[in-house]
């Protein structure tokens, strides 16, 4: 049997942070909307935690900086170390203090801060979370779009939107099927994301450390106030996916020395990387948003930092062109400047950022490298110019043309 839901402005396919982040967007400008997802609640895996300062303001914007403050924590410290000769480079980025409104990252997992969110979304009634509902497929026309949807007992759902927003992860089923190609590369080898309980800071960690080896890689954050770290880790492909467990232990006595069997394993993620993004980020009513429309290795925690960035203009644009401020022609900016940006200057650092930590192997690329690493440890006006680099990966509005962080100069 098919139900016919009420016809929304907005359906959102996709409960990750970038979809909640448009849905409170969109209730707060007024609007009705619908988000569906085909898991039951939010999903827990090991993913983001770090919240450059640059997306601050964007979540202030939205009321939830405080409370994304309260479940995580604030930080500024940074520490590279140098696997094979332990050289360590350390650097604090509260010198931003000053400079932009917010001078430090937060670190918070994803999966709370789309809890924040849901939790705001109760204060408003025409917005609703569709769960364990699943994107099948859909259709549009010049005057809106019918989405059909599954439920586990196999019945369908129809909802009939002015617009959809695809924020339904890599996989995307939005992007496939509008049949837009998400060209790129995959990455060669495999990433193991591990949570653990451990007391890190007392054997001398940073809250980020980020460990330079081309077999020992890794970065070791501090999750949260109750001793939560996060350490992943890359590994060969061609090893058994099965047997990942069985290798952890040797990875964290290299990776982590000091911490010897004084851990508890929580959680742990295989998986692959890519570089990749949809050849257009809008297809007539349909609008993609974060890994979606764009994936990338997350070194430097780049990914949901672009997804951010994409909802924080993507539903003001909306919300202007629903309301009749604004030509819907705005949106194929939102396509081509998200996409552009992507393409030019978040997925090379990303880039960067991998090879670097992972694939270090070039000795004459390491020590140049180093010297940058050592200089930011130096040379605080040069520690601030390659601090601001995040925030070159916003769009301005659509609207106003004013940056969330408006007034702060990019190097
Ligand atoms: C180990 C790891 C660490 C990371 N660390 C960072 C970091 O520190 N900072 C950072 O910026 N980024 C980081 N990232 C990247 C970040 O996790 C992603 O960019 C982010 O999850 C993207 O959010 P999203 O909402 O676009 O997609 P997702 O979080 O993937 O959410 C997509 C949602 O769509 C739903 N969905 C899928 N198919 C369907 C369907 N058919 N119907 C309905 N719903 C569907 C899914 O269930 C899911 O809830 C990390 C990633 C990994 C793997």
């Amino acid at each position: 049997m098919t139900n016919i839901e009420n016809t929304q402005e907005v359906l959102i396919v996709g409960a990750g942070p970038v979809g909640l982040v448009c849905a409170l967007g969109l209730a707060q400008a007024g609007l009705k909307c619908t988000v569906i997802d085909e898991v039951p609640g939010v999903v827990h895996s090991p993913r983001a935690i770090v919240y450059h300062w640059s997306v601050l303001a964007g979540l202030d914007r939205l009321g939830i900086l405080n409370q994304a403050i309260a479940r995580g924590f604030c930080k500024t410290d940074y520490s590279y170390k140098v696997h094979k000769s332990g050289e360590t480079i350390s650097w604090d980025i509260g010198a931003l203090k000053g400079h932009v409104e917010f001078p430090f990252n937060i670190h918070l997992p994803q999966n709370i801060l789309a809890e924040i969110i849901l939790e705001e979304l109760k204060n408003y009634p025409d917005v609703s979370v569709d769960w364990e509902t699943g994107f099948v497929g859909l259709e549009q026309d010049g005057d809106g779009v019918t989405v059909n949807a599954k439920k586990p007992d196999g019945s369908e759902i129809t909802y009939k939107a002015d617009w959809v927003i695809g924020a339904d992860g890599a996989r995307s089923p939005v992007r496939h099927a509008l049949g837009l190609p998400f060209d790129g590369t995959t990455w060669e080898h495999r990433f193991v994301a591990t949570n653990i309980r451990a007391d890190l800071e007392p054997l001398g960690y940073a809250r980020s450390v980020m460990l330079i080896d081309d077999v020992y890689g890794a970065v070791v954050v501090k999750i949260n106030n109750d001793n939560l770290w996060r350490c992943t880790f890359a590994e060969k492909a061609d090893l058994p996916e099965e047997s990942v467990l069985e290798r952890i232990p040797e990875m964290f006595a290299n990776i982590i020395p000091e911490m010897g069997d004084d851990y508890e394993l929580v959680q742990y993620s295989p998986y692959r990387m890519h570089q990749r993004a949809a050849s257009s980020f809008r297809k007539g009513r349909v609008m993609l948003a974060g890994d979606a429309a764009h994936s990338t290795n997350p070194t430097g925690g780049l990914g949901l930092t672009s997804g951010l960035f994409d909802s924080y203009i993507l539903y003001e644009a909306l919300a202007a062109i629903i309301k009749g401020q604004e030509n819907e022609s705005i949106l194929d900016k939102y396509s081509d400047e998200r996409r552009r940006i992507f393409l030019e200057t978040t997925s090379p650092r990303a880039i960067e950022n991998c090879n670097f930590l992972y694939h270090s192997g070039d000795l004459e690329v390491l020590e140049k490298n180093l010297q940058n690493l050592r200089r930011m440890a130096n040379d605080e006006p040069f520690m601030l110019e390659k601090t601001l680099f995040t925030m070159s990966m916003e769009t301005p509005s659509l609207i106003t043309g004013l940056r969330t962080n408006e007034g702060v100069k990019i190097a």
